[in-house]
């Protein structure tokens, strides 16, 4: 198959950032094998005139709970042991698989339309369920178990031993890893320090280590963490897993607020991946150091965090509120510029997953992992004086026309073409009630019902 993108603007993020004002992509089954000016070959199976848009790199979504996503406004405007005791927990802890599934298939439905093709679970309730949505969808993902082995307060049905958790995660392991042609990999989770023990924190890495793939974990994202760690472990979480050795570049740390400089510092000596959620930071976690990071070489990529704590499953949104926020709290309107916001959603997450040598970047050789965007298409992009400020501030996910992974369309002209998505919406709305139902998890009423 030869698919041949004509006369775009080509936004590369290749190492020396190259755009093509007017630039063809020659693609053959799921790699590019020519990009710029060339005359094209006369054999194509599909020729696509670009004229007036812009084909970049699709995105990388470092951390998204793909379980949570028919939790969606069960959790807004409630303090966090309100979030997690009577909301969250029930609501997961009465997922089943085929909830999962769902859940997955909705969650896949909002990805591809906002023009992302890979993602970073950090801890599902049934990898089973993940994969197989994953697979239909046709995106990539690193999918891990939602993983704990102690803690205050948990489900009944979440209360396994050290040993349990890593078993389930090596069975999962050795079913799903590697399979729909490389796109769905198995990595190791861990919730969040409350709920590992040191046990479980070093033999995940270990067995990372021996399979080679990642630890996926939630790390000093809230102050009452790092609290936690200090009166548990004798200091915050960040040097005790240093402490501990676990601190490497296999490691994609979620969040990451609560960093002092040292810490800073630690990260970029080992290489460790920061997953920055800034809309879901806002919420109640607070200001990340990402203007330090950045400038210190740590590898930064974004996220979008899971719907009870964001909402919005947008990786164009979430570029938006990282090109605001960091202005607004450093009052410094130069600080993280477009062109790194643009990185950390493309080729920096596909660093922080382990893929840099697949994708995040249009490349000879790389996979054909893209978006079509058409600034045309209504007012919100126009005019474009800056095209790349104009990706990062402007561009909503309405403007992506097109998304492809491993060269084969998901998207075309906004219509899905590897999902039925107004099944899964209609399954969504129905799965999302009976999980409610099953959990006891009632709202109260905002205004008076009548
Ligand atoms: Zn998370």
């Amino acid at each position: 198959m030869k698919i041949l993108l004509k006369n775009a603007m080509v936004i590369t993020m290749n190492p020396t950032r190259d755009v093509y004002r007017s630039g063809n992509i020659l693609i053959e089954d799921d790699k590019i094998t020519k990009l710029g000016h060339f005359n094209p070959p006369a054999d194509c199976d599909e020729i696509m005139d670009c004229q007036g848009k812009t084909i970049m790199p699709s995105f990388v979504n470092t951390h998204t709970h793909t379980s949570q996503q028919l939790a969606r406004g069960l959790a807004d405007d409630v303090d966090l042991l309100t979030w997690l005791r009577e909301r969250i927990w029930p609501y997961e802890s009465s997922m089943t698989e085929e909830d999962s599934y769902i859940s997955t298939l909705l969650f896949c439905v909002e990805q591809i339309k906002a023009g992302c093709t890979s993602i970073a679970e950090p801890g599902g309730q049934f990898v089973s369920g993940m994969a197989k949505a994953v697979i239909e969808a046709g995106i990539r993902a690193k999918l891990a178990k939602s993983v704990m082995d102690c803690g205050e307060g948990l489900p009944k049905a979440w209360q396994h031993t050290t040993d349990e958790e890593l078993a389930k995660q090596e069975e999962d392991l050795k079913k799903y890893h590697n399979t729909a042609d490389g796109r769905v990999k198995v990595w190791f989770g861990i919730r969040t320090i409350f709920n590992a023990t040191d046990e479980l924190i070093l033999r995940s890495k270990e067995l990372a280590d021996k399979y080679g793939v990642g630890v996926h974990m939630h790390i000093a994202e809230a102050k009452s963490e790092v609290e936690y760690a200090k009166a548990t472990r004798g200091c915050t979480t960040v040097t005790h897993l240093n402490n501990l050795g676990f601190l490497d570049k296999n490691i994609i740390a979620a969040h990451s607020v609560w960093l002092s400089n040292e810490e800073v510092e630690m990260f970029r000596k080992h290489d460790v991946k920061v997953s920055h959620n800034p809309a879901s930071a806002m919420r109640v976690l607070g200001f990340a150091k990402i203007p330090r990071m950045l400038r210190e070489g740590v590898c930064v990529a974004l996220g979008t965090d899971g719907t009870p704590t964001n909402n919005r499953m947008n990786m164009v949104d979430e570029m938006w509120v990282t090109s605001l926020i960091h202005k607004g709290w450093r009052l410094e309107p130069d600080v993280v510029k477009a062109e790194e916001i643009l990185a950390m959603a493309t080729i920096n997450g596909a660093r922080a997953v382990g893929d840099e040598a697949l994708y995040g970047s249009l490349e000879e050789g790389k996979k054909a992992d893209l978006i079509i965007i058409n600034p045309n298409l209504n007012a919100d992009m126009l005019p474009v004086h800056d095209p790349i400020a104009n990706l990062v501030t402007s561009m909503h996910s309405t403007n992506i026309e097109c998304t492809m992974c491993d060269g084969r369309w998901l998207m075309k002209d906004r219509i899905l073409q590897t999902l039925n998505e107004e099944e899964i919406l209609r399954a969504g709305r129905e799965h999302a009630a009976a999980i409610c139902k099953r959990g006891n998890i009632v709202l109260p009423d905002r205004f008076p019902m009548l």
